[in-house]
């Protein structure tokens, strides 16, 4: 705490501000401005400063006594009274700008409230007696000024550059330059008022009120009738719209009925489908312990490491955790954050929160509107919530006291940003800010990234370990699944050229029969690009990088997205001379059309992306598998997830090859865990759960290692590869992209880049660093613009490319999760 005095010396002295402003600028940068002795401002504040000739947005990082230029500019004014990002997150930005490469305020941006620059206002005014001196204008300019001279209040800055006509933005900055116009600038406070609705209830049962004083008018009689009658409070609005405005009102004053204000989104909130309340469970004893472990460093500020790495299968309890966790810290009056890797996918888990915490969670969704986030930043802010919970971005809610962050299922990429800037990632920033606020951070996942469960073994984060599915009582099975897998050869070899294995088409059936439902499931990521030998299961590698080669349609070729080396497509098999040697994968539709062959009759549902796209909306196909109206139902990743049906018994992996062989090194690491995911769909309810596997080679160690559900083998295996080949976390990563509409321009900014690169490293004698490519992307095009990608692999990365300056059009990815 700064006392009185020591505020006053600091303000004295500190005569300079170093602001991060919203333009392209290299990371890390800040610009020194002077404060004008009119106005005071504290880090964190925003406000608006003169950039060149435009007015630009900044946030102030640090105030200092002397600038780091000889002649500096003056703060114009702030944007809003108080500073906006608290000193924590404020270094959390700072750690984001130089981690991840890009602009400070581009990396303070998504700690701003919500869609805030959207809310800006900025008018236009005339000066007073403008009009008389704008005689050297544009015809058009002297119109348009003509016509905001005339009114009081300005024109939106948007609408005045449209009569300003072509052009308009450059002759504005022309009259703001001659003074003939100014800019107001105003910022939008959060709405305050009507956020609260009101209740009436009846009166004290002592009240006569029959007896006692004149007769009320009849429209009062009937609402104090409606409002006795009804058992629970009676919303006033409800009172209006029946009785008339005003009437609930003099009831009120007359001492009749009481009052009752209820938060707006408190109500929205506490309104979930069923009883609101806490299931209070015994913990198992693996769960007290993890709990405990926790409760020591919530309790303990010194106590290390403050990380903590919660593994246990879907149903081991995980969850029960975090909210006795999140309770605890409830309890010593600080908030929690708790990150899920989609809100759309977790309705289960939000019951639950809501449940633990009524009235007291704000979940971040978008399906929230710009207006309604950014009331809901303020609120946050104001102390009004005890819990967050969203996606990546809830990492930045501006809670008052944070005392934990709940990462669930850390190992989704989705938590990190990728296409725009910064591309953060959730989970290492989530670490960054447990430091800095030393808040305890709790990563849960069944199938944990190789990358952190490495850093639980040295130590940095405590392992929990939940060895089992919690047995619920005597009705809950609580078996996992039972996982078979059918070897693909061999069906081949026996005859069966369907898509579908003995095992499976006889499994369908039963299921069928037996008044159960069935999943089958279809990796697309990749899907028809891998070429494959279904005698023997070989997949064509590149010679010289031993990653999977990918089939490209238009020139009919194999090419190595690592090396750029191009194959003819090959007509036998290279290993087993077959002649059996073709594109991997059978799209949805082919399926659906397959189960409905094989059972005919069987209502055959089909969720994936492009379903989605023609306009079929995902909850509904959800609600017709959770009803029982669907029978079987086909889909990709998108059935993966979230799915709690106690009736699907069976589960199919229509071919689990596809995204095995993806040239990207975490392909096996994610197959299994996808597999392992899709497994957890069966068997959910009393009856045990069966899940095929079918494949091209039963001996992948992902697939070995999904098939007995060993988190523990497929580590062992991944961590001994990731260490022979150099990848994370034995090296980093830094991933540069380059996009052009022209092909051949981006393929050169790629060759050159690469050769600036080799070279450094090079000079400064860093022989471990590698350049790996230029290679196309995957998908080589996007939206019309070409990829290539250039990877730099080795130790110090951010180091070696400090102060590099890379060209337009190209993306620094630092920490990839997808190298493609
Ligand atoms: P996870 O997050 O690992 O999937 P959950 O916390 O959701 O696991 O637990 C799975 C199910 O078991 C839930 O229905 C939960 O209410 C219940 N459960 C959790 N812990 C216990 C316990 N100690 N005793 C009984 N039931 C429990
Ligand atoms: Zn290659």
């Amino acid at each position: 705490m700064r006392t009185g005095a020591h505020r006053w010396a600091f303000m004295v002295s500190l005569r300079y501000a170093e602001v991060a402003v919203d333009a392209a600028v290299a990371h890390s940068r800040t610009f020194s401005y002077s404060i004008p002795p009119r106005f005071t401002v504290e880090p964190g504040q925003l406000v608006w400063v003169p950039f060149g000739r435009r007015v630009l947005q900044g946030l102030v990082v640090e105030l200092v006594d002397m600038p780091n230029v000889p002649e500096t500019r003056d703060i114009l004014q702030p944007v809003e009274p108080s500073p906006l990002i608290g000193p924590e997150l404020l270094k959390l930005g700072r750690w984001i700008s130089t981690h991840y490469r890009c602009s400070l305020f581009t990396a303070f941006a998504p700690l701003l409230p919500p869609g805030f620059a959207d809310h800006v206002n900025s008018r236009i005014t005339a000066v007073l007696g403008a009009e008389s001196d704008a005689g050297d204008l544009k015809p058009e300019s002297a119109a348009a000024l003509a016509e905001l001279s005339a009114k009081k209040t300005g024109l939106d800055e948007a609408e005045f550059t449209k009569l300003l006509g072509v052009n308009g933005n450059r002759e504005l900055t022309r009259l703001l330059d001659k003074k003939l116009v100014q800019r107001g600038l105003t910022m939008p406070r959060p709405r305050v008022a009507s956020k609260y609705e009101a209740f009436l209830l009846p009166p004290p049962e002592h009240t006569d009120i029959e007896s006692d004083g004149p007769k009320l008018p009849a429209r009062q009689e009937g609402l104090l009738a409606a409002v006795r009658e009804q058992q629970a409070p009676y919303p006033t609005a409800l009172a209006n719209k029946e009785f008339g405005n005003g009437v609930g009102q003099a009831l009120f004053s007359k001492g009749l009925v009481a009052m009752e204000w209820v938060r707006a989104d408190a109500v929205a909130i506490s309104k979930p489908r069923e009883v609101a309340g806490r299931q209070q469970h015994t913990l198992t004893t693996p769960q007290a312990e993890a709990l405990s472990n926790i409760t020591e460093a919530l309790n303990d500020p010194e106590l290390q490491p403050r990380s903590f790495l919660l593994h246990g299968v879907t149903g081991s309890g995980k969850t029960e955790v975090y909210l006795r966790a999140i309770d605890q810290v409830v309890q010593q009056g600080r908030q929690a954050i708790f990150m899920v890797p989609e809100i759309s996918l977790t309705p289960q888990t939000l019951e639950r929160v809501n449940a633990w915490f009524p009235g007291r969670v704000a979940v971040m969704h978008s399906r929230l509107t710009s207006r309604q986030q950014f009331d809901r930043w303020w609120d946050i802010r104001e102390g009004k919530y005890d819990v967050v919970v969203g996606p990546r971005s809830s990492l930045f809610a501006p809670l008052p006291d944070l005392g934990l962050i709940v990462v669930d299922e850390e190992h989704e990429w989705t938590y990190k940003q990728i296409e725009t800037h910064p591309l953060y990632h959730a989970r290492a920033s989530a670490l960054q800010l447990g430091r800095l606020t030393g808040s305890p951070v709790l990563m849960g996942s069944a199938t944990p990234d190789v990358e952190t469960y490495y850093a639980a073994t040295r130590g940095w984060h405590t392992l929990l370990e939940l060895p089992e599915r919690v047995s619920a009582g005597p009705d809950r099975v609580s078996r996992l699944a039972q996982v078979q897998v059918c070897d693909m050869r061999q069906e081949l070899r026996e005859g069966n050229r369907s898509i579908f294995s003995r095992a499976l088409a006889e499994g369908l059936k039963d299921c069928i029969a037996g008044g159960h439902q069935a999943i089958l499931f279809l990796n697309r990521r990749g899907a028809s690009s891998i070429v494959q030998c279904r005698d023997c299961g070989h997949v064509v590698t590149c010679r010289s990088c031993s990653v999977s080669l990918t089939y490209h349609s238009t020139q009919s070729s194999l090419l190595c997205h690592r090396c750029n080396r191009k194959t003819r497509m090959p007509t036998t098999c290279p290993d087993c001379k077959g002649g059996h040697i073709r594109q991997l994968g059978a799209g949805t539709q082919r399926v659906v059309e397959e189960v409905k062959k094989l059972l005919p009759g069987a209502t055959v549902d089909r969720l994936d992306a492009d379903a989605t796209r023609s306009g079929q909306d995902t909850e509904d196909t959800m609600a017709r598998l959770a009803s029982g109206d669907t029978q079987v139902l086909v889909g990709t990743q998108m059935v993966a997830k979230g799915l709690d049906i106690p009736n699907v018994t069976l589960v199919g992996v229509v071919l689990a090859d596809i995204g095995l062989y993806l040239p990207d090194f975490r392909a096996g690491e994610r197959a299994f865990g996808l597999l392992c995911q899709v497994a957890g769909r069966a068997g959910r309810g009393e009856a045990t759960g069966q899940v095929i596997v079918q494949t091209y080679n039963p001996e992948h160690y992902a697939i070995q290692a999904a098939a007995s559900q060993n988190y523990r083998a497929l580590y062992e295996y991944e961590i001994e590869s990731r260490r022979e080949l150099g990848n994370p976390p034995f090296n980093e990563i830094v991933h540069l992209v380059f996009q052009d509409p022209n092909d051949s321009q981006a393929l050169r900014l790629a060759t050159e880049t690469g050769i600036t690169l080799t070279l450094r490293a090079e000079a400064q004698g860093l022989a471990d660093i590698e350049v790996i490519g230029p290679a196309p992307g995957m998908p080589s095009r996007i939206r019309g613009r070409y990829r290539w990608h250039l990877s730099l692999r080795g130790r110090r990365l951010l180091r070696f490319i400090e102060g590099m300056e890379f060209p337009p059009g190209c993306t620094v990815d630092v920490d990839p999760v997808h190298v493609l």
